[in-house]
């Protein structure tokens, strides 16, 4: 990385805000050993410096940076999105939709958008090795958000949550004996996690707390022969982690997009000790081979 790459949000600020550094950023962040055709592999092409794209001389295509990263087909500007991915991964408490089209000056539904495009890229590739040595598991339940809600969005949302229980039900991806009344565990979230001790956590939003899928999650997710340990103190590491951010910002998170906030969450607890610059860049280099469009991203909420 050079020397120039920014450290502070000032500093993207400024560094980003001239399409050059921007641009600059994201073919290294793309091609680290190179430029090459995404189509054909091919290292020979012409560039065209007036339209920011490559021409492949193997296979005739052109392509520019943006192709086969998250940014692909987004017609916000790359400057802005530098500052999307900076601010989502270094911001400790997240950042909201409204804070981001604020900051950046695009509409909210925009700036929505762009968050979850990010987080999806974070979610793909965030976990690629498992946990070992002393490993701590436990069960966290998010009960504020109802709590903070307006009662009538908070009886929508539990007539939400009671119907999406019997759609799951009727297709078969839970037990029989599902709650369908006004349960405890009705509009409550459950993030169930894995620690390893001074070192990285696993978490997942979970409908039950029943062991079939706890069970399957730490087998993903831990070593074969690590000490796995669940006792109250585990609560103690993140416990608070995680409950203090989803109070903070997400108090009105819908139950559908929240697995992609845990992993959010899990991404910058990941990197805690590393710095803002470092945290971006990883981030940047997740986002090629990532791609969510927007009916996409809808008809997950509709599933
Ligand atoms: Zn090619």
């Amino acid at each position: 990385m050079s020397s120039k790459q920014p450290k502070t949000l000032q500093d993207a600020i400024t560094y980003f805000a001239d399409p050059k550094n921007a641009f600059d950023f994201a073919v290294e962040m793309r091609w680290p050993d190179g430029v090459f055709c995404p189509s054909c592999g091919s290292k020979d092409y012409s560039f065209l410096s007036t339209r920011l794209m490559w021409k492949c001389k193997a296979c005739k295509k052109h392509y520019s940076v943006r192709v086969g990263t998250i940014f692909e087909d987004s017609p916000i500007v790359l400057s802005k999105w530098l500052m999307a991915v900076w601010m989502l991964v270094n911001c400790k408490d997240g950042v909201s939709s409204y804070e981001l089209h604020r900051a950046i000056g695009v509409t909210q539904k925009t700036a929505w958008f762009m968050l979850h495009r990010i987080r999806a890229a974070i979610k793909a590739k965030s976990f690629d090795k498992k946990l070992a040595g002393i490993v701590e598991t436990d069960e966290t339940f998010i009960g504020g958000l109802l709590g903070n809600m307006h009662q009538s969005r908070r009886e929508q949302v539990k007539r939400d949550a009671i119907e999406q229980r019997r759609k799951k039900a009727r297709r078969g991806h839970v037990g029989k004996h599902i709650r369908t009344g006004d349960g405890p565990l009705v509009g409550k979230t459950i993030v169930q996690a894995v620690l390893e001790r001074d070192g990285e956590v696993r978490a997942q939003i979970i409908d039950r707390l029943i062991d079939g899928p706890m069970f399957e999650f730490i087998k993903a997710n831990v070593e074969k022969g690590a000490s796995l340990m669940s006792d109250q103190r585990a609560a103690g590491t993140y416990g608070p982690y995680f409950v203090h951010e989803f109070r903070g910002t997400y108090v009105s998170v819908e139950p559908y997009h929240l697995s992609a906030y845990v992993d959010e969450q899990c991404f910058r607890f990941n990197r805690r000790k590393q710095t803002d610059g470092e945290r971006f860049t990883r981030a940047m280099s997740m986002l090629k081979g990532c791609r969510l469009t927007y009916d996409k991203l809808i008809r997950a909420e509709q599933a």
